[in-house]
């Protein structure tokens, strides 16, 4: 019986530095893990000094290259883009440019999200809390989004308009977490890691800032995957424009991270059974087969869509941009 996981992220790159060595993990398990990217990442600024110059109108195709190239290397299996455009960073909510992803009415995004669910069936979804987990507007709408399209997915009788989902039936997602990057105990233990080795970086330094400034959460579920960052650091550098290889994203060493904190952290934002904190397994306490199982009696029981068979997942929406 197969296990169902779908990440939901802002921006391309978000999924290559957000739960991707969970999502490669699982992959290799076996799992159908799916991926929607909301915006086309636009806006983003070349942050790589190796990387050269690129022309404003032509990042979002650079953007969609280093994205297709990152989700090979974690091996999403579909992939699905919304297309909004990228809002970009600003320090003053006020600043963001109408019309980008923050700016469009939320049902907008939050049916296409629904429709995605409804297709995909997930048994696990993962996005952001509900800050954001870093204070881009793009990644604050990234969490509405999620909600919004988790509620709708579950409604029957909710009105998707026009897209494909709409003739699926409902589909409860049982748990939801969003990503951690850094909860305290990562950035404690890889601080106190590299001061024992001796390692001077301003990259420790920063993170024991960010701790004192807001020391945010300890994960609910902590994920082992230190066999999979080589995947996730492969994701990372395919985003040529945005990942410096001599950057603050590879400043620890591998075997010493794999040693002191080889987990990624997520944070229980909804659950449909009981769970023991801290979890090792975003499927803990599932079954998966039970879940499958009373969705189609429920389907059944709603006489939903005659004939139509409820155990097939659907076809991505007009807009999966990879498979
Ligand atoms: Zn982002």
């Amino acid at each position: 019986m197969s296990r169902r996981l779908l990440f939901v992220h802002a921006h391309p790159d978000d999924e290559a530095s957000k739960g991707a060595a969970t999502a490669a993990r699982y992959v290799d398990e076996g799992v159908e893990v799916a991926l929607i990217t909301c915006t086309g990442g636009e806006a983003g600024d070349v942050l790589n000094p190796g990387a050269g110059v690129a022309e404003p109108e032509h990042m979002g195709s650079i953007r969609a290259r280093e994205l297709a190239e990152a989700v090979a290397a974690i091996g999403f299996t579909r992939t699905y883009g919304l297309g909004y455009l990228d809002s970009g960073y600003h320090e003053d909510p006020a600043d963001v440019p109408e019309g980008t992803f923050a700016r469009v009415p939320l049902d907008r995004p939050a049916r296409e999200v629904a429709a995605v669910i409804r297709a995909e069936r997930p048994h696990v979804v993962v996005t952001y809390d509900e800050d954001g987990g870093y204070p881009h507007a793009d990644h604050i709408m990234n969490h509405l989004v999620t909600m919004r399209g988790l509620a709708l997915a579950e409604d029957a009788d909710a009105d998707l308009g026009d897209q494909q989902g709409s003739v699926l039936p409902a589909w409860r997602v049982p748990k939801v977490y969003a990503t951690l990057i850094f909860p305290p105990e990562r950035i404690r233990a890889l601080r106190a890691a590299l001061q024992e080795r001796g390692i001077a970086s301003q990259f420790a330094e920063r993170l024991a800032e960010r701790l004192d400034r807001d020391p945010g959460w300890d994960p609910d579920a902590k994920v082992w995957c230190a066999d999979h960052f080589e995947r996730r650091d492969a994701a990372l550098r395919a985003h040529v424009t945005q990942i410096d290889p001599d950057g603050h994203w590879f400043e620890v060493p591998r075997d010493l991270e794999r040693e002191v904190y080889p987990y990624e952290g997520y944070r229980l934002l909804r659950t449909d059974v009981p769970v023991q904190r801290p979890e090792h397994d975003l499927f803990a306490g599932l079954d998966t087969a039970a879940v499958d199982a009373a969705a189609v009696d429920t389907a059944d029981d709603r006489q939903w869509a005659p004939g139509d068979d409820t155990g097939s997942s659907g076809s991505p929406t007009s807009r999966a941009v990879a498979e």
